[in-house]
């Protein structure tokens, strides 16, 4: 489809970015040089995938004084790594990250885009966006708010997603024109700040230019998505201790929770209210702490917790007995470490579900991971 000249349309982006842009960290005050700092690049689109630039910057900070090149970050200890991320979401970007370090410290910064897309947790938006701002390469860079700013733009009332290629090859002229990163942290910019879902037309720079006001139907552009589906669960989630040792799933290698470790967990029984029959009876101590909801992108879980002590035993298939001064430093996800931070807290007696579930996780229940929850970016 044919588009407008971009370098001719988003011109007036740039001078609005440069007098106009936030102050960021990671950001170079020279916007026509290569970025001094590659590695401080990749840290912050890292650390921005999914997650919104306010909350970003205090992590970026600290990660910077701790691990201020790829070489510190290579030879960190998980822990290190798990105490600066803690609080993010979305471990397994903290453990690419590394990783890509490693490979850095090992073979030089890749100065291409197949180089940098060659680096673990690398999708093509980021290495576009890196090669951008770090090595001042025209390679287009789209995530949700430029998409959107270029939908609009052209008035493209389809998903602007199935028109990725054309749009990269429409933008690519105008980042050669006005300057890789100004140009690209600008589009950043202004579908952060102005161009948002609800646009700010009138104090838009682009707003002679945009077609979709023009017509008047920005606010329907890019088309709504398909809501997605969100399936609720009750779980309960189960803190076992014994003889000075924790009962846990240790991290898998793959999936949404890789690198992270999980307290136990089944699903709940219907419930059962009331006084169980003695725990002690099997040799258990166990209360319910105050559960919560755990809402995740497709799931909403209302986790029911209990923590409990059990006559020493050998540990179920798929789980360990950690000593319990590990604990505090392993590397969880945001529903498992609320109940690490629970663990002293008063509770309820156990219920008669709540023992069934106990006694179901002693003798080796397989549970799936859940959904990891997904914030934007702004
Ligand atoms: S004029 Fe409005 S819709 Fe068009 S780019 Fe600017 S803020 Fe977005």
């Amino acid at each position: 489809m044919p588009f407008a000249d971009a370098a001719v349309l988003l011109a007036p982006l740039a001078p609005w970015f440069d007098s106009l842009r936030r102050p960021m960290p990671w950001r170079a005050a020279d916007l026509d040089a290569p970025h001094p700092d590659p590695y401080a690049v990749l840290v912050s689109e890292i650390m921005l995938q999914q997650t919104q630039v306010a909350t970003v910057i205090p992590y970026f900070r600290r990660w910077m004084e701790r691990f201020p090149g790829p070489a510190a970050l290579a030879a960190a200890t998980e822990d290190e790594i798990h105490g600066l991320w803690a609080g993010l979401g979305y471990y397994r970007r903290a453990r690419n990250l590394q990783a890509a370090a490693a490979a850095i410290a090992a073979d030089g910064f890749p100065r291409t885009l197949e180089g940098l897309l060659a680096l673990p947790g690398l999708g093509p938006y980021t290495a576009a966006a890196v090669a951008a701002q770090a090595f001042q390469l025209p390679t287009p860079a789209l995530d949700g708010n430029a998409f959107r700013v270029a939908a609009r733009v052209l008035a493209l009332e389809e998903d602007p997603r199935r028109h990725a290629g054309a749009l990269r090859e429409w933008l690519a002229p105008a980042l050669a024109a006005h300057g890789p990163s100004r140009l690209t942290q600008a589009v950043m910019e202004l579908g952060a700040t102005v161009c948002v879902p609800a646009p700010r037309c009138a104090s838009c720079p682009l707003q002679g230019a945009c077609a979709a006001r023009a017509r008047g139907i920005q606010h329907r552009i890019p088309p709504a998505q398909p809501r997605t589906k969100v399936t609720e669960a009750e779980i309960h989630l189960a803190a076992i201790a014994s003889g000075g040792a924790w009962l846990l799933r240790p991290p898998g290698a793959k999936g949404l929770l890789a690198g992270l470790w999980s307290w136990p967990w089944t699903g709940a029984a219907a419930d059962t209210q009331g006084a169980a029959e003695p725990a002690s009876a099997y040799g258990i101590e166990a209360r319910e702490p105050a559960g919560w909801t755990q809402v995740y992108s497709h799931r909403r879980e209302a986790v029911r917790p209990i923590v409990a002590r059990v006559e020493p035993g050998a540990a179920p298939p798929g789980l360990e007995w950690v000593p319990e001064a590990r604990l505090a430093s392993l590397p969880m996800g945001r529903r498992d470490q609320r109940l690490r931070e629970a663990v002293d807290a008063p509770g309820e007696p156990l219920t008669v579900a709540g023992l069934e579930a106990l006694q179901a996780i002693l003798q080796g229940v397989k549970a799936s991971s859940p959904a990891a929850p997904a914030p934007g970016r702004s």
